[in-house]
């Protein structure tokens, strides 16, 4: 797994696509196997294509290079597989995990977040306050030791704030 591969599998779990990525530690046996077994298709450099046809001829292996060398456009892999999506999967999944399981989060929310995150303090929330939903759920999250942070990434910015969720399985708010 490469960083530009990686680039491009966010990409897809932006559009909702369910994208495991593997890490660059893992060999070509554990990217066959977790092809099977899962039955995925598998975005692989030139180099763990071969090894992987290799171990494994019948998995569904996929270059996203052109004949130079330079990594294809996501809709050459969409159009590649004839993946439709739907704009309402859009932001649905976690970047940094893939869960689905997200609180889509208003403006009052964000700030409350932002607030709470800068002070590094959620004592709040366990004060018997009239609590709304969202704010018991994100107690409970972090009773369950879920470490709730903003995205860090220098490619990333908040395009619409009004479309933030917060990941339920890793806390990420994106
Ligand atoms: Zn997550």
């Amino acid at each position: 797994m490469d960083s530009a591969l990686e680039t491009q599998g966010r990409q897809l779990r932006l559009l909702g696509a369910d994208v495991s990525i593997l890490s660059s530690s893992d060999t070509a046996l554990t990217a066959a196997e977790v092809s099977k077994s899962e039955d995925r298709i598998l975005i692989c450099s030139p180099t763990l294509f071969q090894q992987v046809k290799h171990l494994c001829p019948d998995a569904v292996c996929f270059r996203p290079v052109n004949k130079d060398g330079d990594h294809v456009p996501i809709a050459s892999i969409l159009y590649r597989f004839n993946v439709h999506f739907n704009t309402k999967n859009i932001l649905s999944r976690c970047l940094v995990c893939n869960s689905e399981e997200n609180i889509k989060l208003t403006l009052e929310d964000l700030n409350l977040l932002q607030e709470y995150i800068k002070n590094k303090d959620f004592t709040i929330l366990n004060s018997e306050n009239e609590n709304n939903n969202f704010q018991i759920t994100l107690s409970d999250m972090i009773k369950s030791g879920i470490n709730v942070k903003f995205r860090e990434d220098d490619n990333y910015y908040f395009t619409d704030k009004s479309k933030a969720i917060l990941c339920k399985k890793c806390g990420t708010i994106q």
